[in-house]
């Protein structure tokens, strides 16, 4: 039985890792005073549609559902969080916002991208200013690098861009075009979005003043003087200030059209190749698309899958389980046993066996760290052996006390 095409299962191994990840994101959520919540996952079409931009609207998964509704499912968690904050008006504001879940992209499958992916996902509406960014830059650089990555955080402000570009080409004309084929660099090579832009009748030199601007870095700044680089100057201050992991690079224009200043993108030093771990920005086209234009907003979003790549080849902390053996003649009492110690929260499994060499076999198959031996004669006595694996030390504990034993060694 095969699946449809860019989905796939989490399999254990990948799943455990998936659940750590999300344990940590809970706990840095309280961490930050960020209230979790899970928006639908299903929308009507038209909120899906608002401003997500040409391209997400391509990738969503649609359909009329048996009411003839126009309906899809969610492709990111900012559009749902943001229609529910819009709606109630009643919320105390600032608000901070998170999420973890699992979202559809109609996106071309390849490596590192895939058609149903969860995300972490952290919103701030209320309160647009330089703390506010550095708070969730803060909180996208410690949730990457819990995971053990060194991460850079790379930062633009499409403003700015914007304003470069119109200095650099003395006119208004093509912007979005523009800002769309800087946004290609690093997907397609520099000859491939010359041909791309060229094709639509966009003047060469004005595709290569873009390519340059992307490449270029903080310097770039100095180059104009509007206020639209206020914000950013000030982020990248308060980043400094903080030890942030966070660079400029102006490249960084992001595909969804709803951020309107600040954008950024969190890269792996060591394998780039992935693609952007998380991102996020600043938008108010959205909230405004939603009715509450005077709402600004700000958040992050990352890839659970593209961080379960990065960490790929560190092995997962094993579990470690208490293995209960028995002989023909005990296990009923051995069943007791083991609802004993899983009552007391304790990992355990039992041996599929009567026979206590091969029980023994299969617990230290599975790396158990202890066996029960569940043994006719000192199960009279209300006792059990356990035998620790590595050690190989054996005591005789009286049933009731087995799980403080359990817990102590
Ligand atoms: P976005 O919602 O497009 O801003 O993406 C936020 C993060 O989600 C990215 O930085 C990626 O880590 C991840 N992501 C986006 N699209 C995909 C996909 N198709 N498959 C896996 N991860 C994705």
């Amino acid at each position: 039985m095969s699946l449809p095409r860019g989905l796939r299962d989490y399999e254990p191994d990948s799943y455990e890792k998936l659940e750590l990840i999300r344990s940590n994101f809970v706990k840095l959520a309280k961490i930050y005073n960020i209230k979790l919540m899970e928006p639908s996952t299903l929308e009507l079409l038209e909120t899906l549609q608002a401003k997500g931009g040409e391209d997400i609207v391509k990738e969503i998964y649609e359909f009329t559902d048996k009411g003839g509704r126009r309906v899809g499912l969610r492709f990111d968690l900012t559009v749902g969080i943001t229609r529910y904050v819009c709606s109630r008006r009643d919320l105390p504001l600032p608000i901070k916002l998170g999420s973890f879940a699992s979202m559809w992209r109609y996106d071309e499958p390849q490596f590192g991208r895939y058609r149903w992916f969860y995300q972490w996902d952290i919103e701030v509406y209320g309160d647009k200013s330089p703390e506010s960014y550095a708070e969730i830059l803060s909180f996208t650089s410690r949730m990457l690098r819990d995971s053990g990555l060194d991460v850079k955080i790379e930062i633009s402000d499409r403003r700015v861009v914007e304003d470069l570009l119109k200095y650099r080409i003395g006119h208004n004309e093509y912007i979005p075009e523009l800002l769309r084929a800087m946004d290609k660099l690093g997907k397609k090579t520099k000859e491939q979005i010359v041909n791309e832009y060229t094709e639509k009748g966009i003047d060469e030199k004005y595709i290569d003043e873009a390519l340059q601007i992307s490449q270029g870095g903080e310097r770039l700044l100095d180059e104009i003087h509007t206020q639209s680089k206020e914000l950013l100057e000030k982020v990248i201050d308060e980043s400094k200030s903080l030890k942030l992991p966070v660079i400029v690079n102006l490249g960084i224009v992001r595909g969804l059209d709803y951020y309107s200043d600040i954008v950024f993108e969190a890269y792996s030093d060591e394998k780039r190749e992935i693609g952007a771990l998380a991102g996020g920005g600043g938008y108010d086209i959205l909230t405004g698309a939603f009715k509450r234009p005077e709402l600004n907003a700000l958040g992050a979003a990352g890839g659970i899958d593209r961080l379960l790549l990065a960490l790929s080849n560190r092995p997962t902390k094993k579990e470690e389980i208490v293995y209960v053996v028995y002989t023909g003649e005990t296990k009923k009492e051995a069943l007791k046993v083991l609802e004993l110690l899983r009552g007391a929260d304790i990992s355990s499994e039992y041996s599929r066996s009567d026979k206590l060499g091969e029980g023994l076999r299969q617990a230290e198959k599975e790396g158990a760290k202890a066996s029960v031996l569940v043994l006719p004669r000192e199960i009279k006595d209300g006792k059990v052996k356990i035998k620790l694996m590595k050690s190989r030390l054996e005591d005789l504990v009286p049933v009731e006390k087995l799980s403080d034993w359990l817990k102590v060694h």
